[in-house]
C-alpha cells in the first residue's frame, strides 16, 4: 500500500466517493499496526458521520438464497432513494483461507448500482477480529453516506453471534424443510431473530406455504419474549420474483419506529459499543502478548515436561 494520507480519505469518505472508502477499509484490514492506528484515527475523525444506518444482519444457510435475496432487496431500497452497503461475515475464510460466501462471483447487478457498495468478507486472522474488522467496514460506510448497512453470515452458528452483537436487527431466511424447523443451530438462531423470510415460496404451492406459516408461527410461541419487546415476525416470499419484499421492508421500517421510540435502539447500540471496547482489548493484549512470546518462550524441555496450565501462568505473572 502506498502512503496514506488519512485527511484526503477522510475527505473522500465524506463525499461519499468509494474509491476511498475502499482503500479506507483495506487500512482498516491490514494486519501491521502501523495502519491499524492510521485507521483508528481516521475512524475517530469520522465518528460523528456514524451511527445514523440501520445495521441489519442477513443469515440462512448456504443456498437458502442469501445472495438472490441481497439482490433483490438491494434493488428495491435504491429505488427508494436509499443506499445500501453489503459487508459479509465469513468464518470459513479464517478456518481454510477459503470462503463459502467468497468463492463465486456474487450480487453482480447490486455490484454495478451507483447506490449500492458490496464488499466481500475480510479474511485472514482470527474470527473475533474478523468481527471488529467488519465493524470498522461498517463505520467507514456509514460515515460515507449509506442508509443502511446489510451484514451478511452463512448461518452455521458462530458467526451469527458476532453480528448479532454489531446490528439492530436480525433477519433470518429459511426454505421449509422436513419438519424439525427448530433444531440446534436452528433454534438458536430463531431465538436471535426478529424477522424471518420464508424464502423460494415461487417453488413450493400455496398449500404448502400456509402450512409452514402455520409451523413457524407455532413453534415461535416458545421463543423467549425479545429484549426490545418487539414481537418477531414471519414474511414469506421470493428472492426471485420479488414477492414479500415490499413487506420485509415494511417490516423492517416498524421494527426501528418501535426501538426508536421505545429508546431501545440507544441501549442497543451502547451494548453494541460495549461489545466493542471489550473485544478491542482482547484482540490487543493476544497481539502482544504473543509477540512477546516469540522472544520470551519456554525450552522444549519445559514444554514436554511440565502442565501447559501452569507453565502458561507462571509466564503471566513474569510478564504482566
Ligand atoms: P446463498 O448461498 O444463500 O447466497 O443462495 P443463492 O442466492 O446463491 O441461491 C442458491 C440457489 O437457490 C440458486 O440456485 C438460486 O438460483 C436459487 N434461489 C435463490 N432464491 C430463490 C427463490 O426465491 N426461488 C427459487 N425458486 N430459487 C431461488
Amino acid at each position: 500500500m502506498k502512503t496514506i494520507n488519512t485527511s484526503e480519505l477522510a475527505e473522500g469518505i465524506k463525499r461519499g466517493d468509494r474509491v476511498s472508502l475502499s482503500r479506507a477499509i483495506t487500512l482498516a484490514e491490514s494486519a501491521r499496526s502501523d495502519h491499524q492506528l492510521q485507521a483508528q484515527e481516521l475512524i475517530q475523525e469520522l465518528l460523528p458521520l456514524t451511527g445514523k444506518s440501520k445495521r441489519i444482519a442477513i443469515t440462512g444457510v448456504p443456498g437458502v438464497g442469501k445472495s438472490t435475496f441481497i439482490e433483490s432487496f438491494g434493488e428495491l431500497l435504491t429505488k427508494k432513494g436509499l443506499k445500501v452497503a453489503v459487508l459479509a461475515i465469513d468464518p470459513s475464510s479464517t478456518l481454510s483461507g477459503g470462503s463459502i460466501l467468497g468463492d463465486k462471483t456474487r450480487m453482480e447487478d447490486l455490484a454495478r448500482n451507483p447506490n449500492a457498495y458490496i464488499r466481500p468478507s475480510a479474511t485472514g486472522g482470527y474470527l473475533g477480529g474478523i468481527a471488529s474488522r467488519t465493524y470498522e467496514s461498517m463505520l467507514l460506510c456509514e460515515a460515507a453516506g449509506f442508509d443502511l448497512i446489510l451484514i451478511e453470515t452463512v448461518g452455521v452458528g458462530q458467526s451469527e453471534v458476532l453480528v448479532n452483537d454489531m446490528t439492530d436487527l436480525f433477519l433470518f431466511l429459511q426454505i421449509p424443510g422436513g419438519g424439525d424447523e427448530l433444531q440446534g443451530i436452528k433454534r438458536g438462531i430463531m431465538e436471535m431473530s426478529d424477522l424471518i423470510f420464508i424464502n423460494k415460496i415461487d417453488s413450493f404451492g400455496v398449500t404448502k406455504a400456509k402450512e409452514v406459516r402455520v409451523t413457524f408461527a407455532r413453534s415461535m410461541q416458545f421463543l423467549p419474549q425479545k429484549d426490545s419487546g418487539w414481537k418477531r415476525k414471519v414474511v414469506m416470499g421470493s428472492g426471485y420474483t420479488g414477492e414479500g419484499l415490499d413487506e420485509i421492508w415494511e417490516k423492517v421500517t416498524e421494527y426501528f419506529e418501535a426501538i426508536d421510540t421505545n429508546g431501545y435502539l440507544t441501549k442497543r447500540r451502547e451494548e453494541q459499543n460495549t461489545v466493542r471496547v471489550k473485544d478491542y482489548i482482547r484482540e490487543q493484549l493476544d497481539r502482544k502478548a504473543m509477540d512477546l512470546y516469540k522472544t520470551k518462550s519456554f525450552s522444549e524441555a519445559e514444554i514436554a515436561t511440565r502442565n501447559p496450565y501452569f507453565l502458561a501462568m507462571e509466564w503471566i505473572k513474569e510478564n504482566f
